[in-house]
């Protein structure tokens, strides 16, 4: 057999017969174990330490801290807790179980119903089987041998993905446990060190309704305790600042069963929205783009012209009107096209920046909705800028910084970029795709911002740049999105007239910056535990009169407040003022204004601000101008 030529990080390469594993290429000082190499990376694909290498290729060695690492230790995690499941309850049938951003979870059914009780009894399980220190092994199986084998476990649930495999099979086997898995997977139990099962959730299988429902044990594994123990801290964390929790507490939005996935914005949430937009029209008319609305129903004709109803007609939503079939937009770029479509556009009028706070439906299911964060209507700050090829990077590089600039007036200060270039199913010559690559990474390499760069991730039409902020407690969501795209405008015959004189099809740039109104929202409330900054704060001072003789005043003074433009609400409930005081706390206002005799008398209110605790005696003028100046800076503590 011919040799394959295995190229490593330093540059250094070897010819090695086929069959050789990443194991045995092992450099001098690097270990397999949990803090060690837990797999390797042959190209791009992750490669089993044990498996045999069939092709030549750049071979890496990863560790927990690279993602391919995690989701790999992850996984095999996922396959020690559904072990001792089975172990522990035989009869239990496994659905499947795959590694998710912080941990990974397993779909079980089984008769038995599982509850927190059961957790430390699984772990115990999971600790007993990874000192057993099992390797795990890949097998190749034929569609005949893997039906009896998952046939003779009882595993109905395996089968029905075997009858959806069109690939070859394969089965991961530690001791007398075996699951149907792709892979990849680390090479013993025993690098399996630390784990905690943390909920128990139903979910149904291949989260249709129709179907059954199944038991989902979620759970998370570390190499060390105190990567476990700050994870569940996070955690911990987390769950003080859960939105749909916040949101609730706050009288925020709600969501009610009429419309799944929808979300029904209180007065006061809806306080939040508006500044958010008010201050997002600012900015936008400031950078040059024209805001438009476009309809909500479209007719299906135009998702065909598009290219949706054939990329993404299961998300959609359709009606009839006279008729006719009709779709809700799942994404408003259709749309803009036939509004720059109304004009003869000139080279002079480019690059062209329409803009639209946009809501569209896109259908999820039912099993994935989580409150802001996962919807099927939302509203998206869409923009779709139309330009000539060499404007690309300058239209990006403003994008760009507008998106900081934005994302740091919402007081993040912490972000992360990646670039997704030309996936293998795409449109567009080669050419055309290496110019707009080209033009993406040159705006962020000269604007010095650093960039992950994801190969063969962008869209069919073009590729793109994401954008990820990081929260107050170190978890990253993204949010805006910049896309180049040369497919749309020859759809829809755009054109311009050039310096030239002909007829020339303008590149499209889609993009978003705080991506979906709804999750946004859902984002600032967690970052900010629900004390947002002022600026966004639904209630912004609140007036406490000590007791009936100071209402009057303080009836003047929420007047007064209110007429500068400031939220004040006159708390004037026949209660003390302790109990005002915390509920003003529960509620996180900012400011409080508390009025007694003294205050009413000197013509001043006794402030206080959230967190910083008293502040003294203000006049009402100094007060207002305190609020303003903080609102006017968009302030963030
Ligand atoms: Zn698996
Ligand atoms: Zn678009």
């Amino acid at each position: 057999m011919s040799e394959i030529r295995i190229e490593f990080e330093d540059g250094q390469s070897v010819a090695v017969q086929p069959g050789v594993k990443p194991f045995d290429l092992l450099p001098a000082g690097k270990e397999v174990g949990a803090q060690g190499v837990l797999s390797s990376l042959l190209d791009d694909a992750i490669w089993d330490l044990h498996r045999p290498l069939e092709r030549g290729g750049k071979l890496r060695f990863i560790g927990f801290d690279q993602p391919e690492g995690r989701f790999v230790y992850w996984h095999s995690a996922a396959h020690l807790m559904a072990h001792a499941v089975k172990e522990l309850w035989p009869e239990s049938q496994l659905a499947i179980g795959p590694p998710i951003a912080d941990g990974f979870y397993y779909d079980i059914d089984s008769p038995h119903v599982f509850t927190q009780e059961d957790f430390p009894v699984i772990e115990d399980k999971m600790r007993e089987i990874s000192k057993r220190n099992l390797p795990l092994i890949r097998k190749d199986l034929d569609d005949a041998a893997a039906r009896m084998l998952f046939n003779k476990l009882g595993e109905s649930y395996k089968i029905e993905l075997i009858n959806d495999l069109n690939e070859s099979l394969t089965v991961y086997e530690q001791g007398d446990f075996v699951d149907l898995c792709r892979g990849p997977h680390l090479d013993r139990t025993s690098r399996i060190k630390h784990f905690k099962i943390l909920s128990v959730a139903g979910a149904y299988w291949r989260g249709d309704e129709k179907n059954k429902m199944l038991q989902r044990l979620y759970a998370t594994a570390y190499p060390t305790k105190e990567l476990l123990e700050e994870h569940l801290h996070r955690i911990e964390e987390a769950a003080k600042r859960d939105h749909r929790k916040l949101g609730k507490q706050l009288d925020l939005f709600s969501f009610h069963n009429e419309s799944p996935g929808a979300v029904f914005f209180h007065p006061r949430g809806q306080i939040i929205w508006d500044e958010i937009t008010r201050y997002w029209r600012a900015k936008h008319y400031a950078a040059d783009y024209r805001e438009v609305r476009t309809p909500f129903v479209m007719n299906e004709e135009l998702w065909h012209k598009s290219g949706h109803y054939e990329h993404y007609r299961e998300n959609m939503y359709f009606t009839e009107v006279d008729e006719q079939s009709y779709a809700l937009k799942p994404m408003n770029c259709p749309g803009h096209c036939l509004v720059y479509g109304t004009h003869q556009v000139s080279y002079r009028d480019l690059p062209l920046k329409l803009c639209e706070l946009g809501t569209v439906h896109r259908y999820e299911k039912s099993g994935v909705l989580h409150g802001l964060f996962r919807v099927r209507v939302f509203t998206q700050d869409d923009a779709h800028i139309y330009v000539m090829p060499e404007q690309i990077e300058e239209e990006v590089a403003k994008v760009v910084r507008f998106i900081f600039e934005m994302y740091r007036d919402f007081g993040f200060e912490d972000f992360r970029v990646e670039l997704s270039t030309r996936p293998e199913s795409r449109t567009g010559s080669d050419e055309v795709w290496d110019q707009a690559e080209g033009a993406l990474a040159n705006a962020l390499t000269n604007m010095g911002v650093p960039y992950k760069l994801n190969p063969g991730d962008g869209a069919f039409y073009g590729p793109k740049i994401d954008f990820h902020i990081k929260d107050a407690i170190g978890r990253t969501w993204q949010c805006g999105t910049v896309q180049c795209d040369f497919s749309m405008p020859m759809r829809f015959g755009l054109e311009y007239i050039g310096a030239d004189g002909g007829r020339h099809t303008p590149v499209m740039i889609h993009r978003a910056l705080l991506g979906s109104m709804e999750r946004f929202i859902g984002i600032l409330i967690e970052h900010y535990a629900g004390d947002l900054p002022l600026w966004l704060s639904p209630e912004q001072i609140r007036i406490l009169p000590v007791s009936d003789k100071t209402i009057d005043y303080a009836t003047g003074v929420a007047a007064e407040l209110n007429a500068r433009g400031i939220r004040a609400h006159l708390d004037d409930r026949n209660e003390k003022l302790g109990f005002k005081i915390r509920d003003a706390e529960l509620n996180k206002i900012p400011y409080m204004a508390v009025i007694g005799p003294k205050e009413a008398e000197s013509a001043q209110v006794s402030l206080r601000r959230r967190k910083e605790g008293d502040l003294g005696g203000l006049s009402v003028e100094a007060t207002a101008e305190r609020l303003l100046n903080e609102i006017r800076t968009r302030t963030t503590h």
